[in-house]
């Protein structure tokens, strides 16, 4: 059984600037701790072709990242970010790639970006490469995907794209949006049945949440037959990082990542572990190697 991280440092590149919360070295860092794990190869990136991204993105919206005019505030989208954010789409499709050789997990630290709509670039990110991974897993011949996004915020953009889509299973577990971005989607009322939207409440404590979230991963998990699982592994949720109210401890991400590694070995499926949020230095970095380390261990 092989495992890979995708990285070089060409993905330094994919960098908002001084000042933004989303800076390369974010990933770097992360790298640096996974190459600790002996086990694991490093595995060069490639660059997501126009016709990839556009298996989720309108050729529209790809045009205007290209010339700089999407974004936001929040994601200020320049010219020179449309090479960088394709290598940043490219890594994680290599991943997927990986897994159709003899890799059973690959890790990509500079994806994850669930908020990135088929025409809009929010929330930090560009282009959604959870949902191009999906689609791209399906060319693939991995027919249903299962995704499990612990991240701190809502996979808002995720849950839209595959809204009504059988194949792919979209849950989202993340701090309630009433007190949290994205606010206005991460319900339970959006509930249906390839979608499902797991609030999590600042007032409870870690204990209470484990014990109501964690069983429901194998709940929904094993009925759905996925053939392959992409987990966006945002560590944003941690009680010290600046975007969380939540009181989780490493605790929380040592018990979900072999919760859901144990589904995988129990169901026979490969994973894709995609990066995601965390901004509280090195502590992100910390907790992305345990969770890798966890899942080498249980798979
Ligand atoms: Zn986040």
């Amino acid at each position: 059984m092989k495992f890979a991280a995708i990285w070089n440092d060409d993905l330094l590149s994919y960098d908002f600037g001084r000042g933004h919360p989303l800076r390369s070295e974010r990933c770097k860092t992360g790298v640096e701790e996974l190459s600790k794990i002996s086990s694991l190869n490093i595995v060069d990136p490639r660059y997501a072709t126009e016709d990839e991204i556009a298996l989720v993105h309108t050729r529209e919206y790809i045009d205007m990242v290209r010339k700089g005019r999407a974004g936001d505030l929040d994601t200020p989208v320049s010219k020179e970010l449309f090479d960088p954010a394709r290598l940043s789409v490219g890594a994680t499709l290599r991943a997927i790639e990986l897994l159709k050789e003899d890799y059973r997990l690959s890790v990509n630290l500079c994806g994850g970006w669930h908020h990135a709509f088929e025409n809009k670039a929010r929330g930090l990110c560009i282009f959604n490469d959870v949902a191009i991974g999906a689609r791209y897993a399906q060319k693939l011949g991995f027919r249903k995907v299962f995704i499990v996004d612990w991240d701190v915020h809502h996979g808002d953009g995720t849950q839209r794209i595959f809204k009504g889509d059988k194949s792919v299973f979209t849950m989202s577990i993340h701090q309630h949006p009433a007190t949290q971005y994205p606010y206005v989607t991460g319900y339970e009322s959006e509930n249906d049945e390839t979608n499902l939207n797991v609030p999590l409440l600042p007032s409870e404590s870690e204990q209470e949440i484990m014990k109501r979230v964690l069983p429901m991963i194998p709940q929904f998990v094993k009925p759905f037959k996925p053939d392959l699982m992409i987990v966006q592994m945002g560590v944003d949720g941690h009680r010290g990082d600046p975007m969380s109210s939540l009181d989780l401890s490493d605790r929380f991400y040592d018990s979900i990542s072999r919760v859901v590694a144990r589904c995988a070995k129990n169901n026979d499926f490969p994973v894709v572990l995609l990066g995601g949020g965390g901004f509280n230095f090195p502590k992100t970095a910390q907790l992305w190697k345990m969770i890798v380390e966890n899942f080498i261990e249980e798979m």
